[in-house]
Parts: structure tokens; sequence; C-alpha cells
């Protein structure tokens, strides 16, 4: 099918790569030029697993192309994902800023049937704004008739697995009360919906909804567990060991019920926020949500809080080795990321980070520039010369084997915070370590 994607970020320029892959003739738009310039040679602006190969191979068979000439787009796609942000509002709302503008360009640009896809998270209601502003332009133009239908797709891949999530969809839900979208949309996905059906089609509204229940739901998993975690510090319980022992119960499951550091990311603490905005706007306080973001913004200090107290409240000088910048493993991205705040503190302390990302240290350099209090680093090891203490944000699988001696020997003090839970703290304990963890009991 003749595809068009508006924006190549994450979602928009996997969702494109995969699309060619089958078979589909994909045009991506984006307005950043430099972004589209450096994709047409095939290099790929994010991290993500198994991403570059798909689009250089897209391009070698001409399925996907790139380009910043909207009205071209328009032009070939019958179908037209919209891909593009929805950041936080100042209130916390979503921004539909870009997907609007998105709208307008199609209605300038289009002269028959098209299928205007949203794939950006948005809250209930905006298919109807976006088919308003198409509408309006298309009135504008004299062609008030012109037939199109928008229906809801959101998007469910994760950072890190996205070409993976893409292939093999849990699901897929399309919201669109028309027959005729329906069927397209069942025609594009057939090679993603082979072994059991996935496809779900609903009501656009529900189809908005589903996005922010289910990306709210796994940022409350994490809240509670992390809540939890608060209350196994105080009584001297193990948070690890609780997890085991609801986990195993079918209803709760194990997964997504680790405690850390807090979730970040791109995804989570704004679409918590645009619910909680929504809900308001409907005259609901929206409890739980407003719970979830504040357990969540607290969490993010946890580690700080415990390195301050080691440390009898004064860090002016000291060092710190810090492994994981990323908000998660397997990606490049910082936004809202734990370590941030974490560094934020320890630098109002006066500590120095050593710090180390098996792929976030361009996205560091870039959001921070050179400074004298950040040592960005070509291995974990590296990072550990010298430092006070080991400070460990993000769950990279690189992490998780530790050589304790080595360790020990490159550390000034043998000390390690670890906001991910990674280790074992009796093997921390024998080896001589002081081990602080999150909900276990600390080793001093
Ligand atoms: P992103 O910021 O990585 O990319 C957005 C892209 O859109 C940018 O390249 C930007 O230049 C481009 N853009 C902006 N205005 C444009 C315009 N008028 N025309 C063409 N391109 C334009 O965003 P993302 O992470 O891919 O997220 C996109 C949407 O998908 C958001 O609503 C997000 O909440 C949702 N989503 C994201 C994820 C994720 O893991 N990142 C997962 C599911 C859903």
């Amino acid at each position: 099918m003749n595809v068009t994607v508006f924006g190549t970020g994450y979602v928009g320029l996997v969702q494109a790569a995969v699309l060619a892959e089958a078979s589909n003739r994909v045009v991506c738009i984006d307005i950043d030029t430099d972004k589209i310039a450096r994709l047409k040679q095939g290099e790929i602006p994010i991290y993500e697993p198994g991403l570059e190969p798909m689009v250089k191979n897209g391009i070698a068979t001409g399925n996907l192309v790139f380009s910043t000439d909207a009205a071209y787009g328009v032009e070939h796609g019958e179908l037209l994902f919209i891909a593009v942000g929805t950041p936080p509002d100042e209130d916390g709302s979503a921004d539909l800023r870009h997907v609007l503008t998105v709208a307008r360009t199609i209605a300038a640009h289009m002269d028959c049937k098209k299928y205007i896809i949203n794939k950006s998270t948005v809250p209930v209601g905006t298919a109807d704004k976006v088919r308003a502003a198409i509408g309006e332009q298309l009135a504008k133009r004299g062609i008030p008739d012109l037939p199109f239908d928008v229906i809801s797709n959101p998007e469910f891949l994760k950072e890190g697995s996205a070409v993976a999530d893409c292939m093999r969809p849990d699901r897929i839900v399309i919201g669109t009360s028309e027959a005729e979208s329906e069927q397209k949309l069942r025609h594009l996905y057939a090679p993603f919906n082979r072994n059991h059906e996935k496809i779900l089609v609903m009501d656009v509204k529900s189809a908005e909804l589903t996005k922010y229940a289910a990306n709210c739901m796994l940022a409350t998993k994490i809240s509670f567990m992390n809540e939890i975690a608060n209350i196994a510090d105080k009584v001297g319980a193990d948070i690890e060991a609780v997890r085991q022992g609801i986990g195993s119960d079918p209803r709760v499951g194990y997964q997504f019920i680790y405690a850390g550091i807090g979730y970040g990311g791109s995804c989570f603490p704004k679409d918590v926020k645009a619910l909680i905005s929504s809900a308001r706007q409907r005259g609901l306080s929206a409890d739980i949500l407003t719970a979830v973001e504040s357990r969540n913004e607290r969490q993010k200090h946890y580690l700080a809080d415990k390195i301050l107290a080691h440390f009898n409240g004064n860090l002016n000088g000291r060092v710190f080795a810090l492994w994981g910048l990323s908000f998660k493993p397997n990606t490049d991205d910082m936004r809202e990321a734990p370590s941030r705040v974490l560094m934020d503190r320890l630098w109002g302390q006066g500590a120095t980070v050593r710090a180390f990302d098996p792929q976030a240290m361009e996205e560091c350099l870039r959001i921070y520039g050179a400074r004298d209090n950040l040592v960005l680093c070509d291995s974990k090891n590296d990072a550990l010369q010298g430092a006070d203490a080991l400070i460990i944000a993000t769950e990279w699988q690189q992490f998780k084997a530790l050589n304790t001696g080595e360790l020990k020997a490159a550390l000034k003090t043998p000390v390690v915070f670890d906001g991910r839970n990674q280790y074992e703290p009796d093997e921390l304990g024998e080896a001589g370590f002081e081990y602080y963890c999150v909900g276990r009991p600390d080793l001093t």
C-alpha cells in the first residue's frame, strides 16, 4: 500500500521501516531538515536495536523514502500516519500543536480520499479536533465535500525493543466506525496479524483512551512497587522477597513489579500528567494517578537521599561513578530519566560525576555540554577510577556481572548505591562492600 508517515521519531521511523519491510511503499516526512538529510544517507538519529539494517534495506529497495516535502507526502499516501510528538503543556495536558499542524498540512494538499491515522498518543476527542481542522481547511479551499476519515491507531511499542514490538505486536488497536477504514488497516496489518488475532477494532474514543489507560496502568504498577519498597525499608523487609511472593499469584504476575528509582522516558510521565489533566477538565480528581505521579517524583530522589546520609550530608569534592544514564536499558533516550535528577542533586552538593552509559553518552553531552563536574567515561571501568562510590541508575545487561575485585581496586572506598537492585547483598557484603539498594536492608 502507499503509506506516508509524518514524524520520524521513535514511533514514526520504526513504524515506517517495518511497513516498508512488509513491501509497502512508505514516504517519511519530517520538518527537521537535518534529520531527513541524515536519514537519506541511512544514518539513524536514535539507538534502537535492529532499526539501522531495516532502514538501510528500505532505502536500497526504494520502499522507504525520506523527504521534507509535505505536499509530496500527502500526494503519495492513501494512508497518512500522524506520528509527531505530543509533549505536555504547562498544565500537564497534551500539547496538540504538532498533530493539528500535520492535520492542516494534509488538508492543504489532499485532492482525493485520504485515511488519516493518528499514532501519536492523544487525549480523547483529538480525532474530532483533527477532523474539524481538516474540514475547516477543505472548506477554505472550496472543496468541503472531499471525503476523508480520521482513525485512531495508538502505538504500544517499547523503546529498546521497538522494531520487535512492531513486527510482533501484542495487539493492534484500530479506532474507527467506518467499515472501509477498518478494511484498509486490516489489510495493512495483515502481515503482523498472522499467528493469532491481534486486531482490536473499537470506537475512536475508546482507542484514544486505551493508550493512556495502558501507560497509566504500567506507571501505577511501578509506583505501587516503589511505595511498597519504601515501606519495606522502614519495617526491615526485603522487597525482592515480597516481589516473588506477590508475583507468584497469576492475578498479579511477575511483569513490571520491580522496585527502583522511578520511571522516566518520553511517555509515562507525560501520559500520566495528560490523563490527570483530562480527568480534571471533566471535574474528576484522578486520585490514583495523582499519587502515582507524586510517588514517582519522590522516588527519583531516593538514592540521592541515601548518598547524602552516607556521607553525613557533605558531598563537596566527592566523586561518584555513575553507571547508566538512559531512562531504561537498550535506549539512548534520557528524557525524564532518574539519572538526571540524581546528577542535579549531586552537582548541587558540589560533587563530580564520572558517567558511563552503553548508548546515551552522545545524548548526555548534547543535554549538558562540557562541564567540570561531569566526566564522560569510555567504559564502565573507566568511570570507577578514583570514585568515592559507584551508583547504578539503569539496569543495562552489561552492569549485571560485577567483578568485585576490580571494583574494589578502582574505587576509593568500597561503597555501592544500586538504584535497580542488581546485586545480591550477601555477595557484596562478603566482598567487603557497603551496599545500598531499594527496599532491601542496606549493608553498612
Ligand atoms: P519524537 O519526538 O521522537 O519524534 C517526533 C518527530 O515528529 C520529530 O522528528 C519531529 O521533528 C517531527 N515533527 C514535528 N512536527 C512535525 C510536522 N509538522 N511534520 C512532520 N514531522 C513533524 O516522538 P516519538 O517518541 O516518536 O513520539 C511520537 C508520539 O508517539 C507521541 O505522541 C508519543 O507519546 C507517542 N508514543 C511514543 C512512544 C515511544 O516509546 N517513544 C511509544 C508509543 C507512543
